[in-house]
């Protein structure tokens, strides 16, 4: 509970403006757009119902500025890349749609912008941003999905007729999961392995038709329709397979590599790797997008959580005859508030990380070295944000008892939809090792042929060199770490400095220890077995990172709240989102020392306390996010358990007497 002449209280529209950041027109632009029955969610639809309804709605939105924010203003787009992120991330009413909408102008325009010439720009881009041209993303196939690289589908340069053959040579090259493949698109981007003059160049991406203007399946094509699937079944998922199929010369996606017509392969990047790493380097908003997207999901369903949370009521008081309100409890706002803590940290990770999108795009390409730094920052926001909304989601819905198992209150179908968040636009397991290997160096590029030791080793070296370059840093975090166990004293727990320090420590402790496995590994070791050996290490060391990103990037958020009664709610959110990931990931700081038993105990003990805290300002928390009340849509968050407990009191019937 607040102390006495506590000034805390969230101004809610102060803090949503602030929350709404650099694309807030977007996110209001967004909300108008998005109300009325035909943006209403729905539940119990069939799979035809619902995925007619999405692409209805997807036309209504191609009607409208967001599906333009994205692409070159030369071809009627607005040119504002983090605006179509920001927008994507709206989309909460149903996530369907909002994945539909990823799929058309982020993932199929997306490829045609980044891969694509000025004679695709020109020839698809209205046509994409219209609907008139719906498309796929056709990357996975049946036997690769995280390994790209390694796809088997082909496109072989025939110079007798300037085209190129697409064809998928045997089952596990057949493209699956493809979304807007079984129903509606029309044209997909294809990534094949290039073949001219019998040689071989990677993997490239292709435009070709899959099927005609009135959606009869072209010759040469076989799709089939990956059926109901656990969520987002308004998405038309499928498969494709291609016969021999013949697309012209300038059907090549052709940025980063081309054909002549006698078949001359040239590219502006030598190494075939570094290539390849670039072309899917370039794809990285779609990455961006789903963090965000998972980010609203979590929001909706802590929006439901917490405002059923703080009407219903279960058990009388003792002594009194009263029910308690289940967010009173404990227990209930130490499941809801540490998430609910998270969510704002990942919020403005997200944010900073549109930003770093945007400006790249805006300002022209960024060097290697911060292009490959965008990419990891933006592989272990999407693991972590995606992951902790499927976390969320459940604890939401279970927050809400029988009640949250309801279609009619959304949780049940956020659940179902974000699930799969977590395995496309890269599994979160893998993207986490990306991360992981990034940390280890910087200078990718510089690999070339190595093999997965050489490899290995050569990042170890890279990493122990700058480590001892930050040694003077680290004394300093040192002693800062080491100065405060022990002294058992709550406020310096809140200490951002100290916080900020000992997560800083971990990630670097915990990156040493792997640079240093690395290292010891005998020369003539197996390259997979070293590597292998090590992955739960990479893993962590991924995780120490991006936690430590989030936590900075909520503490300079919280810095930039002009409103101090506001700033000093969101400050203890912050401490919240500190400590609470310190108590869980307690078990490390022990056995490393970092803290004593004692402080540990100290830890929850803070986390107890800040929980109590935060209780009063839950619900101006949670409506600080903007969620239209019609997104939430839930009964029990929009006042059907007020109106039940009403009628129960004009009743007079006594509580404990209802049955
Ligand atoms: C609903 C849906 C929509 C999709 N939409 C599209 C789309 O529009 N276009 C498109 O191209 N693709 C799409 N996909 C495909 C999606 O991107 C892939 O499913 C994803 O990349 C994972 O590939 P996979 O399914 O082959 O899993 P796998 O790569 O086989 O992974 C399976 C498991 O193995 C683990 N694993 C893999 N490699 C390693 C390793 N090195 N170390 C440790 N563990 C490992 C992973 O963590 C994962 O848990 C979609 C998928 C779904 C389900």
């Amino acid at each position: 509970m607040p102390q006495h002449g506590d000034t805390a209280r969230v101004d809610v529209e102060a803090l949503r403006d602030l929350l709404d950041g650099r694309w807030a027109a977007v996110r209001r632009r967004a909300r108008d757009i998005l109300r009325g029955p035909e943006f209403t969610p729905r539940y119990g639809l069939s799979v035809a119902e619902h995925r007619a309804r999405v692409t209805e709605q997807l036309h209504a939105l191609a009607r409208t500025d967001l599906a333009r924010y994205g692409f070159d203003p030369r071809y009627g787009g607005r040119g504002e890349v983090g605006a179509s992120v920001a927008a994507f991330e709206m989309l909460v009413c149903d996530l369907s749609l909002m994945v539909k909408m990823g799929v058309q102008w982020g993932l199929f325009g997306g490829a045609i912008q980044a891969l694509g010439t000025e004679y695709h720009h020109a020839t698809y881009l209205p046509g994409v941003m219209s609907l008139e041209i719906p498309g796929c993303f056709a990357m996975t196939e049946t036997g690769h999905g995280s390994d790209v690289q390694r796809l088997r589908t082909t496109a072989t340069f025939d110079p007798n007729t300037d085209e190129f053959v697409v064809h998928t040579p045997d089952e596990a090259a057949r493209k699956d999961y493809i979304g807007n493949a079984a129903r509606d698109g029309r044209l997909a981007v294809v990534f094949a392995q290039l073949i001219t003059g019998g040689q071989r160049h990677g993997v490239h991406a292709l435009l070709v038709p899959i099927r005609d203007a009135d959606g009869t399946v072209l010759p040469g094509i076989r799709i089939e329709d990956c059926g109901p699937k656990a969520g987002l079944n308004g998405v038309d998922n499928g498969r494709i397979w291609f016969t021999q199929v013949r697309v012209p010369r300038t059907a090549l996606l052709n940025r980063y590599g081309d054909v002549a017509a006698d078949g001359t392969y040239s590219s502006p990047i030598e190494n075939p790797n570094r290539r390849f790493f670039t072309m899917l380097g370039t794809l990285v908003r779609g990455r961006i997008s789903v963090a965000g997207g998972a980010g609203m999901a979590a929001k909706t369903a802590l929006a439901i959580a917490i405002r059923y949370g703080q009407v219903r009521r279960q058990f009388l008081r003792p002594g009194s005859d009263s029910e308690v309100a289940l967010l009173d409890y404990l227990a209930y706002q130490r499941r809801l508030l540490p998430a609910l803590a998270r969510t704002y940290a990942l919020h403005f990770a997200q944010e900073e990380m549109v930003s770093r999108l945007h400006d790249g795009f805006t300002d022209g390409p960024l060097d290697e070295r911060a292009q490959r730094e965008l990419e990891a920052h933006a592989a272990g926001l999407k693991a972590v944000a995606t992951w902790h909304a499927v976390d969320t989601i459940q604890t939401c819905r279970e927050a809400c008892g029988g009640a949250g198992y309801l279609a009619e209150n959304r949780l049940p179908q956020l659940r179902a939809d974000t699930d799969v968040f977590t395995t496309f636009e890269g599994d979160n397991t893998v993207l986490l090792q990306l991360v992981g290997k990034s940390l280890l160096t910087n200078y990718r590029q510089e690999f070339g042929n190595l093999d997965p030791l050489g490899m290995a080793k050569f990042a170890a070296g890279q990493f122990l060199g700058t480590v001892i370059e930050r040694t003077a840093a680290r004394s300093l975090l040192d002693r800062l770490v080491q100065a405060a166990p022990g002294r058992g004293d709550e406020d310096d727990l809140r200490n951002r400095e100290w916080q900020r320090a000992l997560l800083a420590d971990r990630e670097n402790h915990v990156l040493e220890g792997l640079a240093r496995r690395l290292r010891a590994a005998p020369a003539d070791a197996d390259p997979f077995d070293v590597v292998n050996n090590v992955q739960d290490h990479v893993l962590l060391a991924a995780r120490a990172h991006v936690d430590r990103l989030v936590f900075e990037a909520f503490a300079s958020g919280v810095a930039r709240i002009e409103d101090e009664g506001t700033r000093a709610v969101v400050e203890r959110l912050c401490d919240l989102a500190a400590l609470s990931l310190v108590e869980q990931e307690r078990a490390w700081f022990l056995e490393h020392g970092r803290l004593t038993p004692a402080r540990a105990k100290a830890v929850t003990a803070t986390v107890n306390a800040l929980c109590q805290e935060l209780r009063p300002h839950a619900r101006d928390l949670v409506d600080a996010f903007g969620l239209n009340d019609e997104w939430l849509a839930a009964p029990i968050a929009l006042g059907a358990e007020t109106a039940r407990q009403d009628q129960q009191a004009r009743a007079r019937v006594p509580v404990g007497a209802e049955t």
